[in-house]
């Protein structure tokens, strides 16, 4: 290096990158200086699930491994004791939590930079939000497939439809243990793995950190080049099955078609608009039928930012809405994911999926194990806070809407026009589940009495008020007041407390 250069380097603004901020579009150029930090306070503060806690620091440690001498990488407790051992000016692109927003905001010498890592910019949705009565997912959708010109022929939706969510929705197979597809891209760990892991058993030890969950060989990728070959597997083997059993849930399945994508993309591996047009090729090139390739273009350019905007649209105490008065504490045996306390065969299996992988697809989550929580009332910010912890794509952008919004309906309707409760006829209609359990769907009273449907009718029940006006709920309720045995249901569910089904 000459003497200018160096005098040039000390110069540059150095670009800090979160832990989710780790891919090559979150530096300008590809030569950017880079600063990356690993904080221990962060898993000292909370407990994370064990994989997560693995899968976040392997994917730091690899970064700074590929970058070499462009990056100062600083392992200390906090993110303050770094920052005082970096000399010069530091620019950062918008952090993705309310929390470290403010923080990198409070800090004189950083520059923060817009957000990257989505297709939407802020100001973007903040112009359609205003043209909008209320923010309906669909018409965010549309307007970016036109913004991005994705599955557009001229200013017209490719074949003239937008959505095929009506040919998306189909039932679990019948008598399939699995749905048969190529299984996905598995990586293989290495020795920064192995010294993750080490690392991570002697804070264990020492007594520092405490995490939830079982450890076990990585299952996501780390680096944008894994991702990369995650997602080149997923648009050849997987995307032309995605989309018909979105919704359905195998007990012998846990990926089904699903793209396992959202952890590398969600720690900033992948740019989720290249994925995108990704799949509009494969669509193109006639390999892969359009209901699949729209319901996945739906996830990226549709669900994942709109979740994204909504967190920052409605503001810093969205996580706080509790409109449905919901105050009861999450029950040991689900904090500690103790899947082996519960009988009930589908909150058992997701948990214990939960407990051993970190991770479960969308349908487990909003179905089985929202739904429960929905049911019994839990406090929204402790469900929030519990799917931040244990899953390993769970960020509080992520979660915050997902859940108040969209699983818990904390937020009064602002997100979701009516609540995402169902019993077990949805999960026996879904899933595979409830042959080999020892409750029945149908049954909301005794012994056999599904938990999923006393809890449903238990939670219309107490919920009555708050959703008389909601037109979408005039059926459910008026199917609870016809039930003979309502109080029956409500004795039973006051008797059973917080015990696991
Ligand atoms: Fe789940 Fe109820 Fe079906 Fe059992 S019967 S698997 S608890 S929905």
């Amino acid at each position: 290096m000459t003497d200018r250069s160096e005098a040039d380097s000390a110069r540059e603004t150095r670009r800090w990158c979160f832990a989710d901020q780790l891919g090559p579009h979150f530096l300008d150029r590809p030569d950017q200086l880079a600063l990356l930090i690993e904080s221990r306070a962060v898993f000292e503060r909370r407990r994370f699930h064990r994989r997560k806690a693995h899968l976040v620091l392997s994917a730091l440690r690899h970064r700074a491994a590929e970058l070499g001498g462009q990056a100062v990488f600083l392992q200390t407790r906090t993110y303050r004791e770094a920052l005082a051992q970096v000399d010069g000016p530091l620019s950062v692109c918008q952090p993705t939590s309310w929390a470290a927003d403010r923080f990198v905001r409070s800090l004189p010498s950083v520059e923060v930079l817009p957000a990257r890592g989505f297709c939407t910019t802020g100001d973007q949705f903040e112009r359609w939000a205003g043209g909008q009565r209320t923010l309906r997912l669909e018409n965010f959708y549309r307007s970016a497939r036109r913004r991005f010109d994705l599955l557009m022929d001229g200013d017209e939706p490719v074949t003239g439809r937008w959505n095929f969510d009506a040919d998306n929705r189909e039932p679990a197979p019948k008598n399939e243990p699995a749905l048969g597809v190529p299984a996905p891209w598995r990586p293989d760990e290495d020795e920064i793995d192995e010294q993750v892991r080490a690392d991570l058993d002697r804070w264990e030890r020492d007594g520092e950190v405490a995490f939830v969950g079982s450890d076990g060989p990585r299952e996501f990728a780390v680096t944008a080049t894994e991702a990369q070959q995650s997602l080149e597997v997923f648009l050849r083997d997987r995307l032309p099955h995605f989309g018909p059993h979105e919704d359905a849930m195998l007990a012998g399945d846990r990926f089904m078609a699903h793209s396992l994508l959202s952890a590398p993309m969600n720690l900033g591996l992948l740019d989720p608009l290249q994925c995108a047009y990704a799949a509009e090729d494969a669509y193109r090139d006639g390999t892969a039928p359009l209901a699949s390739v729209e319901g996945y273009i739906r996830q990226l350019i549709g669900w994942r930012d709109y979740i994204w905007h909504v967190y920052w649209h409605f503001g810093r105490n969205y996580r706080r809405r509790n409109a449905l008065q919901a105050h009861a504490a999450l029950p040991d045996w689900f904090a500690e994911l103790d899947a082996d306390a519960v009988e009930a065969h589908c909150l058992r299996d997701v948990l214990a999926q939960v407990r051993d992988h970190g991770w479960v697809h969308h349908i487990p989550r909003l179905m089985v194990l929202s739904n429960y929580a929905l049911q019994r009332g839990w406090h929204p910010s402790a469900v929030t806070d519990w799917f931040h912890r244990c899953f390993v794509d769970g960020y509080d952008w992520v979660m915050v809407a997902n859940v108040v919004g969209m699983s818990l309906h904390a937020d009064g309707g602002l997100m979701a026009t009516k609540p995402y409760a169902a019993g077990g006829a949805y999960i026996n209609r879904m899933s595979d589940y409830c042959g080999g359990c020892r409750y029945r769907p149908g049954v909301r009273v005794g012994d056999d009495a599904c938990p999923f449907t006393a809890g449903y009718w238990s939670f219309l029940s107490r919920n009555s008020e708050a959703l008389q006006g909601n037109h979408r709920m005039k059926q459910p309720l008026a199917g609870l007041g016809r039930l003979k045995d309502l109080d029956e249901v409500l004795a039973q569910q006051r008797a059973m407390g917080n015990r696991p089904p």
